[in-house]
């Protein structure tokens, strides 16, 4: 039932047998899964690689299918641990990433998760977690108690900033208030001091510039990692604030998961950075052509 996709194709047919025939880093680098929805959301015209559900019964097959490969599903927290130790290759963790806070975190991959004595990290975009319930893209998100009830579980919880805007867009001022406002907010509500983020939306990871100028600011604020959309595993020694994630979604099935665990979808961050790179500069010769204000360069140097 998958569809065909370019990137599962070149995964399959080109990077495995040239990972397999050079050896892999398997054994030093986290893969960290990025999921956001767990629901039957048939996500109608949505390309296969931009699809954010997935459906229970997938993602039940999913963490089987981490199971088998003799991996163990653990927080980005517990992951980056294991990976500054040196610990990795005797304990094959995967870390489980989840965006959005969505109540069918609780409901349907949780109790997979726990039978498979499992945890992951979810993010939460602090506007929408209230104590009564509320929807964000429309799907319902979590309250408080259950967030409570998941974090004596042992998942462990993230920012996601407060109204999961385009971070790009505001000024410095305004990402800092974002960062801080739903980092006092967690912190408030569970009786304890967490130090995760997730960046909402593609991480602008071609504009360096905005990049250190962002971890500097995370850091400023306590955060100790910030998990991106930038495609790839984790190696030892790279930064805790640039945390790369494989991206996951109804559409991996069982060849493209276990490809992904093993390090050969990494090829695609390199397309991504290159692509990105590419129309970071078509838009930056428009606007000069065009003479048009550098409004937002303008605004992130007012830190
Ligand atoms: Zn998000």
């Amino acid at each position: 039932m998958s569809l065909f996709r370019p990137d599962r194709f070149v995964t399959l047919c080109a990077a495995r047998p040239v990972a397999c025939l050079l050896g892999s880093r398997l054994a030093e680098t986290l893969p960290v899964l990025m999921y956001h929805s767990i629901s039957d959301d048939p996500e109608t015209g949505v390309g296969a690689y931009y699809r954010v559900a997935t459906s229970p019964g997938r993602f039940a097959e999913q963490m089987q299918w981490i199971a088998d490969a003799g991996y163990r599903a653990v927080t980005l927290q517990d992951g980056m641990k294991a990976l500054a130790d040196g610990n990795l290759p005797t304990r094959r963790l995967v870390a489980v990433t989840f965006d959005d806070g969505f109540r069918d975190f609780h409901k349907a991959a949780w109790p997979v998760l726990s039978r498979h004595k499992f945890s992951a990290t979810m993010y939460l975009p602090t506007g929408y977690i209230q104590h009564e319930r509320k929807t964000f893209l429309n799907r319902q998100c979590m309250t408080w108690a259950e967030v409570r009830e998941l974090r004596r579980e042992g998942i462990q919880f993230g920012s996601h900033t407060v109204n999961h805007p385009k971070l790009y867009t505001l000024s410095w001022s305004n990402i800092e208030q974002e960062l801080l406002r739903s980092k006092q907010q967690i912190d408030n509500e569970l009786g304890e001091t967490i130090s995760s983020f997730a960046y909402p939306f593609a991480f602008p990871q071609e504009d360096s510039g905005f990049t250190e100028k962002l971890s500097d600011l995370l850091y400023r604020c306590g955060y100790a990692s910030c998990a991106t959309t930038v495609i790839g595993r984790m190696g030892q020694g790279d930064d805790p604030l640039w945390v790369h994630r494989l991206p996951v979604n109804q559409c991996d099935d069982r060849a493209l998961f276990l490809a992904k665990l093993r390090g050969w979808y990494d090829w695609l961050g390199n397309v991504q950075w290159t692509a990105r790179r590419v129309r970071s500069r078509i838009r930056h010769t428009r606007r000069l052509e065009t003479s048009d204000p550098p409004n937002l360069a303008q605004s992130h140097k007012s830190l």
